[in-house]
């Protein structure tokens, strides 16, 4: 049995009951049955029922986003921004797709060479909670248009969300198969990847969970994309703007009450601005509004569980016994943490070491830019980096030495449909959105015609 219990006040919201084996075999037949016909159907239909399926977020986004509110503790007003950017990847592949899936011409010595991308089939997607719409869009939207079917194994603390995408594709007209949401267990996803029918699969979430179902793919010889979290830097240079750099570096590090893979969680500052930074830092900080997540004004909520937020804790407490200092917040009541800063934190120590996936944040400071770049890159994650500066000829020459899958300069690292996602070292590899998203799970077909 599953449930959904609101981190805010601890009350049951819903209560699910798993697959039985006999429902999860026919679930995946009726998907590959669907999946027969819809790799036959055009761009434009596709599009068509992609286009409806944008408008149907778009006209029920606050009932989605209380969803997702009660169910993971969010504030409101950004669980409205992410429905409503869950329609944005929609119409961006309903009006991408065919353009970006047309036959790639090579000139070879034959009369005609190209590579036509086809689909694969089935794949199935594992989600993790913090975007529970956004993180399930991203994967359906781009693979729905290029002809393939999508299973959905969500984080078991968001089902009803997950039963609220399954309406948007139904209602928008999709085929039943097309997407579905099957209420599983980790522990049946083995089975699920074994099974014949499923093809690829595509997890976001932590590297456990990551490793796990890669190697039973690997195994099995089916491809795999991981997203797996990150420890971005965000990097404040001497000559940075300093109310910019703070302004975008608050939102960065506490968004979504800072349970995001990209947000930024290692503060690395110049020691020749760290004072200033620091005060505007906390001033701006303090602005930030706690309360109930149903609360429009609200911008920080609740941890979407106990336990994560008990990691957290012992997260700074490990850093505090190793000789950092709480100079902002550092309390926990529940699953509410309070925005916290700490100072004087070095590379050994959890919050610089591990991933923090909550509202805290640490200061390290550099000398030389070529020390920060060094303490960036001094992370098992890979994800991204943001770096703050006005000197573009500065930006130019470091942007190469980042181990990262994205460097954003003077803007916090962001997801965008137009461009590619995703990381290097144990935030994952392969990569979502854009163009090269769209051709992860794709048969890329060589044809050479003499
Ligand atoms: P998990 O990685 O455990 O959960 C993410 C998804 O994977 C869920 O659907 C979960 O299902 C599923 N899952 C977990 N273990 C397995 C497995 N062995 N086989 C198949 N599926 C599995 O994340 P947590 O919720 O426990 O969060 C722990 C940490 O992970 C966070 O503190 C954060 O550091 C990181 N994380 C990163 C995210 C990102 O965006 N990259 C998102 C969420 C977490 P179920 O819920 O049923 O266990």
């Amino acid at each position: 049995m599953k449930q959904s219990i609101n981190p805010y006040n601890g009350k049951k919201l819903y209560e699910f009951n798993e697959l039985t084996k006999n429902d999860l075999e026919s679930k995946l037949k009726v998907s590959h049955q669907c999946y027969l016909e819809w790799k036959e159907t055009s761009f434009e239909e596709r599009s068509r029922l992609m286009h409806k399926a944008a408008e149907q977020l778009r006209q029920n986004k606050e009932r989605y986003a209380e969803v997702i509110t009660l169910e993971m503790g969010k504030p409101i007003s950004q669980s409205i921004a992410e429905v409503e950017k869950c329609a944005w990847v929609c119409e961006y592949y309903a009006e991408n797709a065919e353009h970006q899936l047309r036959d790639e011409i090579i000139e070879t010595d034959a009369a005609s060479s190209y590579v036509k991308y086809q689909p694969l089939g089935v794949i199935l997607a594992i989600m993790p909670w913090n975007y529970p719409f956004w993180q399930v869009f991203r994967f359906a939207a781009p693979n729905l248009m290029a002809g393939n079917v999508g299973v959905l194994k969500h984080a078991s603390n968001v089902m009803q969300s997950a039963e609220m995408i399954q309406e948007v594709f139904g209602k928008a007209g999709f085929p039943e198969g097309c997407f579905q949401n099957l209420i599983l267990d980790s522990d049946q996803i083995k089975s699920v990847i074994e099974n014949d029918i499923v093809q690829a699969v595509t997890l976001t979430g932590s590297k456990p969970a990551g490793a796990s179902v890669a190697s039973i793919a690997g195994a099995n010889i089916k491809k795999t994309v991981l997203e797996l979290g990150g420890s971005n830097g965000l990097i404040i240079f001497d000559d940075a703007d300093l109310d910019q750099s703070v302004a975008t570096c608050v939102n960065a590090r506490f968004q979504n009450t800072g349970q995001s893979c990209i947000a930024g969680k290692r503060l690395l500052v110049n020691e020749s601005i760290v004072d200033s930074f620091t005060q505007k830092f906390i001033d701006k900080v303090k602005e930030l509004k706690s309360g109930d997540p149903m609360d429009k004004q609200t911008y920080i909520g609740v941890m979407a569980r106990e336990d994560l937020a008990q990691e957290l804790e012992q997260q700074v407490k490990g850093s505090v016994e190793m000789g950092a200092k709480i100079i902002l917040g550092g309390h926990r009541k529940g699953t509410y943490f309070e925005p916290t800063l700490l100072s004087e934190v070095t590379a050994d120590m959890p919050v610089f070491k591990e991933e923090t996936f909550g509202p805290v944040i640490g200061i390290t400071t550099f000398q030389s830019d070529a020390e920060a770049v060094e303490l960036s890159n001094r992370s098992e994650f890979g994800l991204g980096v943001s770096i703050f500066t006005k000197d573009k000829n500065r930006v130019k020459e470091l942007i190469g030495k980042f181990n990262e899958g994205a460097v954003f300069v003077n803007e916090l690292v962001k997801s965008d449909p137009r461009l590619p996602f995703g990381g290097v070292k144990i935030s994952g590899y392969g990569r979502e959105l854009s163009s090269h998203g769209i051709k992860e799970f794709l048969n890329k077909k060589t044809v050479y015609v003499k």
